[in-house]
């Protein structure tokens, strides 16, 4: 197996775990800087395996069909961080599997995720465990309503979450959701969501970012502005925040950490996510080093790259809706110069389903976050004839 010391140079193989748009920009990065990519899901005409050296389209739990998939590749990352914890292992035998699948265990589940947030005494959301109906109603007596019932696995994009408002609608909330193990989160009375990504080397080299800020619609990312403007101390915050928990949590590779904002200044974890982040997706347009190419230095043990901020940024998520009186119009978007495309390749624009985003580049992050959702109206602006 390879060794830690060893980087795995450009000519390489890089294997990835997942098949969408994450893989996709990483693949992009990736075969930019002269290496290929093998990617592995249980699907096919992927946004990653359009790009992709080399499409595989088995289950994740088809473990014969991992390792073989690992023995043609020289470090195995992942892009979708719901991959079973035995898939992670089956490669591991083979190759080197960067974060580890130590780092992919605690993160993809809430409670274990919350648990270790807890334990290293990093501030989160407050949270109950529920077990049963009699938890749930216990806990909204101490965390008080509303509430947030969410279940411990598989949730993003607000999937898998219900707002309990009155203590009334707890039976039918524990119903919808019953036979999941589940958390219940305070309702944090944001005043803003921030985030941070950051990246640790081989060599436990840390390089981040600074913060962005973060809107959401129905749960949904929706537009990211880059630099958020705050307050000196609270950058520092975040940043030392994000430190700490990339060193508690070792990892190799590029990680999110999500916060709340309380009106009060307090920053809250909401959550953390193992590699490269829908908030980072502005970094391929606007920084020296974007979050895929760093994920990539990251796990092939090259040195990190610089991460800066040529020109404020903002992003704009492009979501299935779009698609709803047909395709949209490109050429509107890409009469903004300022602005750049990104399409995933889906095949099928679904409501809520990320398709692609735009990003535009400016003075201030104000003009940015003004010019991206002035692209983005334009693509809903029908013609009358
Ligand atoms: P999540 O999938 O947990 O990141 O949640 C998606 C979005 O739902 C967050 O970015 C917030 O906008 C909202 N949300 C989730 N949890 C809470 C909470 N405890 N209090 C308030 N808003 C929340």
């Amino acid at each position: 197996m390879q060794s830690a010391a060893q980087p795995i140079l450009p000519g390489s193989v890089i294997g990835v775990l997942g098949s969408g748009q994450l893989g996709r920009m990483f693949a992009i990065a990736a075969r930019r800087m002269g290496y290929r990519v093998h990617t592995f899901s249980p699907e096919s005409d992927t946004p990653t395996g359009q790009v992709a050296d080399l499409e595989i389209e088995a289950s994740y739990d088809d473990l014969d069909a991992v390792r073989r998939f690992a023995r043609a590749v020289s470090v195995v990352t992942f892009e979708f961080e719901n991959v079973p914890a035995a898939t992670a292992e089956a490669a591991s035998e083979c190759v080197p599997v960067r974060p580890s699948g130590s780092v992919l265990h605690t993160t993809q589940n809430r409670l274990r995720e919350k648990n270790f947030l807890s334990r290293h005494r990093f501030p989160v959301t407050p949270f109950r465990v529920v077990n049963s109906e009699e938890d749930l109603k216990a806990g909204l007596i101490e965390l008080g309503v509303p509430a947030v019932l969410k279940t411990a696995g598989f949730g993003y994009d607000g999937k898998g979450q219900t707002l309990i408002s009155s203590h009334e609608a707890a039976s039918f909330a524990f119903r919808s959701v019953s036979g999941q193990e589940m958390i219940l989160e305070a309702f944090v009375n944001f005043s803003r969501e921030l985030s941070v990504i950051a990246a640790r080397g081989i060599d436990g080299t840390f390089a981040h970012w600074g913060v962005i800020e973060n809107i959401h619609r129905r749960h949904i990312l929706d537009i990211s502005i880059a630099p958020a403007i705050l307050s000196h101390e609270t950058k520092r915050q975040a940043i030392e925040i994000t430190r700490s928990v990339v060193e508690e949590l070792e990892v190799v590779g590029v990680i999110c950490v999500e916060f709340f904002e309380t009106a009060g200044g307090e920053l809250l974890i909401n959550e953390i996510a193992p590699r490269p982040h829908n908030s980072g997706h502005l970094t391929f347009d606007a920084c020296l080093t974007s979050q895929f190419e760093q994920q990539l230095r990251a796990v092939c043990g090259l040195p990190l790259g610089s991460t800066e901020l040529l020109r404020p940024a903002a992003m704009a998520n492009l979501l299935g809706d779009l698609w709803q009186m047909g395709e949209p119009d490109w050429d509107r978007a890409c009469a903004f110069p300022e602005v750049k495309l990104h399409l995933y390749g889906k095949l099928s624009p679904k409501p809520g389903r990320k398709m692609g985003h735009l990003t535009a580049l400016a003075e201030t992050p104000e003009k940015a976050a003004r010019i991206v959702r002035a692209a983005r109206e334009a693509l809903n602006f029908m013609d009358s004839d």
